[in-house]
Parts: structure tokens; sequence; C-alpha cells
């Protein structure tokens, strides 16, 4: 087993404004001999999250940014193939963060999530029943507290977040306006997600396609992309409304960062805007999954998948995709070697 060759991806240096191929470079090691504790495993599928351009940054947050010469960061989930830990056996399918490489080493067996294939194939781990979909379940369930009378809307509807949020409001019973671009995604949105209202924000006219779909203004926003969709939603907001700060997709490759113009709308309105980070929520993870494990059994909540057929040179080209807009649902890379 210690002949296996390794490919990892490490951040070379931090980019400013939009990520190049030249921001990381590629390295090949040995993978050394398992100790006791050790399991290896082989990464099949590697998750591409906005978040990742983020930890690019040396900037504060709240996680460590990834050092230059580390290999860069990124959640996955893959089978074992060798095992000194009695936790794992061969053939186990594991997640966790075990960054853009083809094969994981964990010492000790730390960081690894056995997941039961029984339940949901690996990639739903890596979406639905994994970190988005935790995201979803108590961005929406905890920070917008909705009701099953309100309008929510939902921006990056069609991805990864979005898709699931949207769908567990209206399995609340909440009336569902997504936001997305493209008439694709806007298509997917109604027909597929059964949202009751859409908006192509690439169309233009933002405000009156805003203002058509939910006439009587908004009660839940669950942000994901920022910018003038966050200012548009403020300007709409309904007494005691709720807005959940996920993300904010559209200035995480800004080089200026421009705030939120209309956040008076907070305090006309008595709402509130609040951020949250999907990890503080770690010891209810396992209520989240079983209760959206049960609505994908039932038919009710629909996992769409953008899997991309490729290997660790093309990490660079797929993780640009989010910021093209080019996936559905969850995207992730499939490494075949
Ligand atoms: P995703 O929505 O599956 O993919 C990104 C999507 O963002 C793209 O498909 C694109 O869709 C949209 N987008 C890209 N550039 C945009 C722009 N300039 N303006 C508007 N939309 C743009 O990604 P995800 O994994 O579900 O993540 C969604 C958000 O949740 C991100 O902001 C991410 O950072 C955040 N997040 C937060 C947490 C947390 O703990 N707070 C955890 C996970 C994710 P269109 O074609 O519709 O433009």
């Amino acid at each position: 087993m210690n002949k296996i060759q390794n490919q990892q991806i490490r951040l070379a240096s931090r980019p400013i404004g939009e990520p190049t191929p030249a921001n990381w470079n590629k390295t090949i090691e040995d993978i050394p001999a398992l100790e006791d504790g050790d399991v290896l495993v082989k990464v099949e599928y590697i998750s591409l999250d906005p978040a990742m351009r983020g930890w690019m940054n040396a900037a504060r947050s709240y996680i460590r940014p990834v050092e230059i010469g580390e290999v860069m960061r990124a959640g996955g989930c893959g089978k074992v193939i060798d095992s000194k830990n009695e936790k794992f056996v061969v053939g186990d399918y594991v997640t966790g963060s075990p960054g853009v490489q083809s094969y994981w080493l964990i010492k000790g067996g730390k960081g690894a999530l056995k997941v039961n294939t029984s339940i949901a194939p690996p990639t739903t781990w890596l979406g639905a029943l994994g970190m988005v979909g935790m995201t979803a379940y108590f961005g929406l369930f905890d920070v917008c507290a909705p009701k099953p009378t309100d309008v929510v809307v939902v921006s990056g509807g069609a991805g990864a977040v979005g898709s699931l949020v949207g769908q567990m409001a209206k399995i609340h019973g909440c009336t569902v306006v997504g936001i997305a671009g493209g008439e694709e995604k806007t298509t997917l949105m109604r027909e597929t997600f059964g949202f009751d209202g859409v908006v192509d924000y690439k169309k233009g006219n933002l405000r009156t396609q805003l203002r058509t779909a939910c006439p009587e203004g908004i009660d839940v926003y669950f942000d994901n992309v920022g910018g003038e969709i966050l200012d548009t939603c403020l300007s709409m907001l309904r007494l005691k409304a709720r807005i959940a700060i996920c993300g904010a997709i559209s200035a995480y490759n800004a080089t200026d960062m421009v705030g939120p113009k209309n956040y008076l709308s907070l305090l006309v309105n008595r709402a509130r805007m609040e951020g949250f980070v999907v990890f503080d929520y770690a010891p209810r993870y396992s209520e989240a999954v079983t209760q959206m494990a049960q609505w994908i059994h039932e038919g009710k909540l629909k996992t769409i998948e953008t899997v991309v057929e490729g290997n660790i040179d093309s990490f660079h080209e797929t993780f640009m995709q989010l910021f093209r807009g080019e996936n559905v649902g969850k995207l992730m890379l499939h490494v075949r070697e």
C-alpha cells in the first residue's frame, strides 16, 4: 500500500479578484505506510463550495485561512482502501475534509465520518445530507424561523443550498419565490422544485420581477448571493421580516466590498438580519439528517447534483463553474485516475 502516489493541489499564492490556475500548484508524493489508527481513503468526490474562495484569503474568518503551500481545503467523500483502525474497514464510505488530493491519509481516523450508503449514495452525503443540506436546514428553520403563512424568497435558488431551502420552505407550507440566473434554472425551480414564483435576475428589472412574484412583500429572505439582490429584497420587507445571511457569492471575487444601501428597512419594518455558520450546528446535524433523509425517501425533497467527471487537474476549471453559474444543485468533481 505504501507505493501509491498521491496527487495534491496546493495553494501557491493568494488571488486578487478571480482565482487563476497559477494560484495553485500540483505536487505528487508517496503515501507513507499506515500507522496504528490510520485510515487510507481513495477520494472519489471533491466538493466545490463558494466558501473555498474565502479560505484562500489571509483575512481572519470563522475558520483559519489555507496557508501557502498547504493542500487546498475541500470537503469530499471516498472509499476506505486500507485501515489500521478498528472503526473503519476496507469498502466503507467516509466524508470529511480530505482537501483537493487523490488520497486521504486520515491520521488516527480523526475527522472522518462513516456514511451509510444504503440510506443514500455517497454524492448525497456531500450534498443534501452533507454540509450544504445542514446549512439549508438550520439556516431556514433556526435562523429564519418561517411560519407556514410566510412568503420566503431564496437567492441562488437553483444551487446546492438554495434549492433545498426553497423546497423545505414549501414542505413547511410557505409561499416560495426563487431567484436564479437563466431560463434553465427558473424552469427547474418552478417545475422540479415546485416554487410558487421565480425571478431570473440575469434578465434585468429585478425589482419589477420581484414585485410581481411577491406583491405583498417578503417575510423571509434567505441570502446566498448578497449585492444588488440583497439590497432589492431589503427594500421589500414586511413587518418583522427575517433575513438569513448565508453567503454573498456575488462579492467573493470583488476587490472592493460594497455594503447594502437599504438596511434602514430593518428599522422601519422591525426586521432582523442575521448571519450564521453551519459548523455551529454540528451537535444537531443528526436531527437534520434524519428529517431530510425521510423527505428524500418520501420524494418530497429532490436532490440535484452537477457531477463533473475529471481528475485532480480539473479542480480549478470545475471550481470556477460556481462563479459562472454553470452548476445546478450541488457541484462536485468525480476524481477519476
Ligand atoms: P451554489 O448556489 O450551488 O453555487 C453558486 C451559485 O451562485 C451559482 O450557480 C450561481 O447561480 C450563483 N452566482 C454566482 N455568481 C453570482 C452573482 N454574481 N450573483 C448572483 N448569483 C451568483 O453554491 P452553494 O454551495 O449552494 O452556496 C450558496 C451560498 O451559501 C454561498 O454564498 C456559500 O458561500 C454559502 N454557504 C454558507 C454556509 C454557512 O455556513 N453560512 C455554508 C455553506 C454555503 P446563478 O446561475 O443563479 O447565478
